[in-house]
């Protein structure tokens, strides 16, 4: 800017709000904003550019290219230098245009002629909106100072934009938060749902940008700043002795609140004539473009925490509290850049989908969606900048899309198949108290996995035939202390309550790698899945297994008890935690605590290594359940975490199944019960093949019972059997397809 002094910019900032106020079409208001800028920062062009569609810029009003090139001028996100800018989300400055990389000639402008280009993103909390260009005849880099009085304009734009101040005719100046909006992101838990957005935190609408007096945003930031501050003290004080996790994310909010040069370029923006919401958001939205580039995991955290620090500052700025007074809609559907479990239980099973945009497969709000079979996708990118509460939205668990405002068409077809599965749920509920009885006579077992109370009352619903699989890890994972061995029992005890007779299989705790318990010092290993995990912790620290078998065997309080440990790689760790639960049956009689009626002491299966464990195992295990999850993460050596690899190795690949089979050989051999509890025995397909190799027992979650059941009591086992031989004989690397080609034959 030829004269870049503060009070230029302000004025630039008043004369913008100016045309905020006017009465006026979206378009006027832009034609007149370009010349504004062009006039105030003395440069030639002015042009801004907004979205039309998720990938497509257009050319909405300029002032110096020609005026024939508005809305026809068009790029795609990533073309040329406008779709760069607004691809990075970084400013581009250049006094050669044309020798830039990615350079595209747009004839239709005349922009030959302007060889100095600065171009920003119009950008609201991460969100890109459009890209706005100056552009000079005169060959010259844009000074920082130039560069940074237009990140201001860019951001009232933003906010302008936000405010609905650009609406207008053609796809470009359509409303925002109105269009149909498409978000793929990971399978949380499979299912599809249609309801209106919730959002756990709505966000906060600054509705003043531009602000007349710096001293007084100042006076009201420093207040806002202090209360920031006195909040996070009191969460510090009501902090319990154990939340360590908690007082680290509390001490870099601390950090922040209290960082000079946090708040020394929130009060620059201030003096550039931003409101101290606007200004505060400024900052938030550059750390977020950040946060999405840094590659440093702790450092990404970190500016998750600043980002957090800043919602809370904006809702005591503008005093929108999370009480928002806006109610739940029916059928919520939860939208969350994250959530904790705790949180999330609180929600409770009201909700009918679950969007997030960050979050894990294995983290605990998945564990608990999918204990609740509530459909769940994460990764969702960008979907809380975009959603508002009340917004329909459609949830597609099992293809992991969102869809956002639906177009009539999505919604016929969505509602259409969540019709279908209505009517499949429908037999599968009819199926409930038959056996999953084969064409061949053989009855399969079908156990469900579990973990939480909520679970329970899925074991009458689902037809399952006991808990194949009880994760004890959740009720320690849910919690932000250590559960007491009191309440353990109780929930224990519970849980044999509910499962009135019927089998369950405790297995002991298993923690480390994706499960990390929230008040526990987690341990910085460089690969955490082989490392210092379940058993392992376990045997060196014998301190919390020995309370929760003793719990277990209370809760058993004179009924059957069976047991089995996660994660054994050898013969000698099996044995190793067999002694701890014949020890504590021991402690617990000499106390006088009615022993369980009877005690099978078994395992889980998760490493190749056990497979060839001595012929002593197999006969000393009571029972083996295998853990395909891990078994198969192992196996392959690919990472049941990474999105990359996790999918790469078909669990119906020839040599995992010969590794199932040579399980069920050798527990054949000892006359040992074996069992399979992984995700994948959830899978109709799947179950059916580990029914072909001789499995007879499997475990799954409870909404996939009636599927399994379904097909295991159309089919013939040997004639399945006979397929996979075949396919093997033949080389297949998979045996899916022989096996799906061979079920299209089998009549429904
Ligand atoms: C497994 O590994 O297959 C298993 C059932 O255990 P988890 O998924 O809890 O690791
Ligand atoms: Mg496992």
């Amino acid at each position: 800017m030829a004269s870049g002094t503060d009070s230029e910019s302000r004025k630039l900032l008043r004369r913008l709000r100016d045309t905020l106020a006017e009465v006026g079409a979206g378009q006027e208001r832009l034609d007149k904003i370009t010349h504004l800028i062009a006039d105030s920062m003395r440069t030639d062009v002015c042009s801004i550019y907004l979205f039309r569609d998720s990938d497509t810029l257009e050319l909405c009003a300029t002032q110096g290219l020609k005026p024939e090139a508005v809305h026809k001028t068009r790029m795609r996100i990533g073309e040329g230098l406008v779709g760069r800018v607004a691809r990075t989300g970084r400013p581009l400055n250049t006094e050669n245009a044309p020798a830039t990389r990615g350079f595209r000639y747009m004839p239709e402008t005349g922009e030959e002629v302007f060889p100095s280009f600065l171009g920003l993103p119009i950008q609201r909390l991460g969100e890109t909106l459009g890209v706005l260009v100056i552009q000079c005849k005169e060959a010259r880099r844009f000074s920082d100072d130039e560069v940074y009085a237009l990140e201001v304009v860019a951001m009232v734009l933003a906010e302008m934009a936000e405010l609905g101040a650009f609406v207008g005719e053609g796809a470009a100046l359509r409303a925002l938060h109105q269009r149909a909006m498409l978000y793929q992101g990971t399978t949380g838990q499979e299912g599809a749902a249609e309801g209106r957005v919730w959002l756990h935190e709505p966000r906060v609408v600054v509705t003043n940008p531009v602000a007349d007096d710096p001293d007084t945003e100042k006076r009201r930031l420093a207040e806002a700043i202090d209360r920031l501050r006195l909040s996070v003290d009191e969460m510090m004080d009501r902090l319990e002795p154990g939340d360590n996790d908690q007082r680290e994310v509390l001490q870099t909010y601390r950090m922040f609140a209290n960082s000079r040069s946090w708040l020394r370029r929130i009060e620059t923006d201030i003096e550039s004539g931003l409101s101290a919401e606007a200004a505060v958001e400024k900052e938030q939205s550059i750390a977020r473009t950040r946060m999405e580039s840094v590659p440093d995991a702790y450092l990404r955290e970190r500016l998750h925490d600043l980002d957090d620090l800043s919602n809370r500052l904006l809702r005591i700025l503008s005093g929108q509290g999370n009480e928002t007074g806006a109610e739940m809609p029916e059928n919520p559907v939860l939208v969350a850049r994250n959530i904790g479990p705790a949180e999330l239980l609180e929600y409770g099973r009201r909700l009918k989908g679950i969007v997030l945009e960050d979050g894990s497969v294995g983290s605990h709000a998945a564990i608990v969606a999918r204990a609740w079979a509530i459909p769940l996708v994460i990764h969702a990118k960008n979907i809380t900048a975009e959603a508002l509460n009340g917004d329909p939205v459609m949830v597609d668990g099992d293809q992991a899309v969102v869809h956002l405002r639906p177009e009539d068409s999505i919604v016929s077809a969505f509602r259409d198949k969540i019709a279908m599965m209505a009517e499949a749920q429908k037999r599968y509920v009819s199926l409930r108290d038959k056996p999953a009885q084969t064409k061949c006579g053989r009855v399969i077992e079908l156990h469900m996995n579990a973990g939480l109370m909520a679970d329970l009352p899925s074991l009458d619903g689902s037809g399952a035939e006991g808990v194949g699989l009880f994760r004890t890890e959740l009720q320690f994972l849910i919690r932000n202390r250590m559960p007491r061995r009191s309440e353990l029992v109780s929930i224990y005890g519970r849980v044999l309550d509910a499962a009135g007779g019927k089998r369950v299989q405790f297995r002991t705790l298993d923690i480390g790698s994706d499960k990390v318990l929230p008040y526990m010092k987690p341990n910085d290993e460089p690969n955490p899945a082989l490392g210092w995990r379940a058993i392992r912790v376990g045997l060196d620290k014998p301190g919390i297994m020995r309370m929760q078998l003793q719990a277990l065997i209370r809760a058993a309080n004179g009924r059957p008890l069976t047991v089995m440990f996660p994660m054994v790689a050898q013969f000698e760790e099996f044995k190793a935690g067999r002694d701890h639960v014949y020890r504590e049956l021991d402690r617990e009689a000499a106390l006088g605590h009615v022993l369980p009626e009877r005690v099978e002491v078994g395992t889980m299966l998760e490493t190749p290594s056990l497979v060839y464990a001595p012929q002593q195992f197999f006969e000393m295990a009571d029972f083996i359940s295998i853990g395909g999850n891990d078994l198969k993460q192992f196996f392959f050596a690919a990472d049941r975490e990474n999105e990359r690899v996790r999918r790469r190795y078909d669990t119906l690949n020839s040599s995992f199944l010969s590794l199932v089979e040579q399980i069920v050989a050798r527990c054949a051999e000892a006359g040992t019960p074996v069992s399979f509890c992984g995700e994948d025995a959830g899978r109709p397909i799947e179950a059916l093949c580990f029914a072909a190799m001789g499995l007879t027992r499997l475990s799954m979650r409870p909404a996939s019972i009636g599927p399994v059941k379904n097909l295991l009591r159309r089919v013939d086992l040997d004639a399945a059997r006979e397929v996979i031989a075949e396919a093997r004989s033949n080389g297949r690397q998979s045996v899916r397809q022989p096996i799906m080609e061979w079920l299209a034959t089998v009549p429904r």
